[in-house]
């Protein structure tokens, strides 16, 4: 039995098999070694793979123990910053380079599902819904910047009927489908991601937490009971790294969100609230996030808790803003709650570069993480191959440190935080 299981959330009792992999008890070689056995480490790892690489997996609790087997399950396409904000900080040729990745995580997940016949709930269509006319305006232009960007096809603009055919919820004045969006059971992905790993020849070790990394010409990874020589070393520990690599914890923060799943709902019932079983998150800049599980509960997510704190009562968080959005669940009893961390930067931009030739790295999607890291995963890979181009975009990504400091940059972000939600809730 693991020393460290994973969260008591919906996704652990549904998840499709409970096998545990051995700890690290040797001193092994490998061509790559990843830390962490999230969707940054998992996809790194099968392209790798693909490519013909040797690779070891050290995850310090379960595959999917961090945020990758306990999310939301929407697959949202960009980044959390949009392409436009990305442009004006890297330039129009970059910008471009760009705005080309936007939509490749989604496909990257779908591709991976097809290839390794993943079981997870894979559902088509993801909504955008605005709250306020000035919402419903930036999705305007985010459809614009997408399609102008190559997007095409797979988006569309709803009006407020529109949104209530898809939505049984009064909050919305509109919003925006992507068809090529979509959800999944996140800790079922990443299950399959680590079965597709073993099918491939890697190597994944649980409950073995890096506890150093010796950088040189071969990189030695250590934990308590082990080590793995590499060539390269992939850090993918993401809000879970803790101070293994205090140059990576420096611009970064991690955030607690919360989720809550309802008891199963009557066919009829589910069918109301969401007619076409799209998953939706609302535009806020503390937003809200939902959909049905494969069968047919409520997973209703929301709420920022900065600095990571683990709440007392989630339920206490979560189910005012479900009732808000469905009054008509007042009865319906929430049979899951927990939480889960997520890595914050200050551009809200992934981190990704090199510590050294050959330790390389991917964190801070902010939020929006499901699709990114898949894309980071090909990346990397395909930078550690040779083919940095892509990989150097990221990398060029300025990292800024958040203003307070260390001491303060908890306060001064839910301050920021406090502004922006004014703003939503004033429309302005
Ligand atoms: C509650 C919640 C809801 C979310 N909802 C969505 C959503 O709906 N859509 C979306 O796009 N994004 C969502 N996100 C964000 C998304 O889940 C993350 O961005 C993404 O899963 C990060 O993946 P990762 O592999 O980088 O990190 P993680 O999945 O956190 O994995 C990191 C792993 O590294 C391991 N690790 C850390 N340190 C060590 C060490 N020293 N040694 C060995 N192993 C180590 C950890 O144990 C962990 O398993 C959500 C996040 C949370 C927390």
């Amino acid at each position: 039995m693991s020393s460290v299981p994973h969260a008591e959330s919906y996704y652990a009792a549904s998840a499709n098999d409970k096998v545990e992999r051995p700890q690290l008890a040797d001193n092994v070689e490998a061509d790559i070694c990843i830390i962490g056995a999230g969707y940054t480490g998992l996809s790194t790892a099968i392209h790798l793979l693909e490519l013909g690489f040797s690779v070891t997996v050290l995850e310090a609790a379960r595959i999917g123990w961090g945020a990758s087997g306990r999310n939301g399950g929407q697959i949202v396409n960009s980044f959390s910053r949009d392409i436009d904000s990305i442009e004006k900080t890297v330039g129009k040729e970059s910008g471009k380079l760009f705005g080309e990745m936007a939509f490749e995580g989604s496909r990257i997940i779908k591709e991976l599902i097809h290839k390794y016949n993943i079981q997870c709930d894979l559902k088509e269509g993801g909504v955008f819904a605005a709250i306020n006319p000035k919402q419903m305006g930036h999705l305007e232009a985010q459809k614009a910047l997408w399609e102008k960007h190559g997007h095409m096809g797979h988006l569309e603009l709803l009006d407020g009927k529109g949104i209530r055919s898809v939505v049984d919820s009064e909050r919305y004045v509109g919003g925006l489908l992507d068809k090529s969006g979509g959800h999944i059971h996140p800790l079922n992905l990443a299950l399959g991601e680590a079965h597709a790993v073993e099918s491939l020849g890697g190597k994944i070790f649980e409950d073995s937490a890096v506890i150093k990394v010796e950088q040189g010409d071969n990189p030695v990874v250590h934990t308590a009971k082990g080590s793995v020589k590499a060539k390269f070393v992939v850090v993918a520990g993401n809000a879970y790294l803790n101070g293994l690599m205090p140059q990576l914890q420096a611009k970064s923060m991690p955030c607690g969100t919360q989720v809550v799943t309802t008891e199963p709902l009557s066919d009829e019932l589910a069918a109301s609230l969401l007619p076409q079983d799209y998953c939706v998150e609302d535009c806020n800049y503390l937003l809200d996030y939902f959909r049905l599980s494969g069968d047919k509960r409520l997973i209703y997510g929301g709420g920022v808790v900065y600095g990571a704190r683990d709440p007392a009562d989630i339920e206490a968080i979560i189910r005012p803003k479900m009732l808000e959005t469905f009054p008509q669940l007042k009865d319906v009893k929430i049979d899951y709650t927990w939480t889960g961390n997520f890595l914050l930067t200050l551009s809200r931009l992934p981190q990704v570069g090199r510590i050294g030739d050959n330790v390389y790295y991917s964190q801070g999607c902010s939020g929006h993480g499901v699709t990114y890291t898949h894309l980071a995963g090909k990346i990397l890979a395909e930078a550690i191959h040779g083919q940095a181009t892509r990989f150097d975009a990221f990398a060029s990504l300025p990292h800024y440190p958040f203003p307070g400091g260390h001491m303060f940059k908890i306060p001064f972000s839910a301050i920021g935080a406090w502004y922006y939600t004014m703003r939503d809730r004033l429309g302005i």
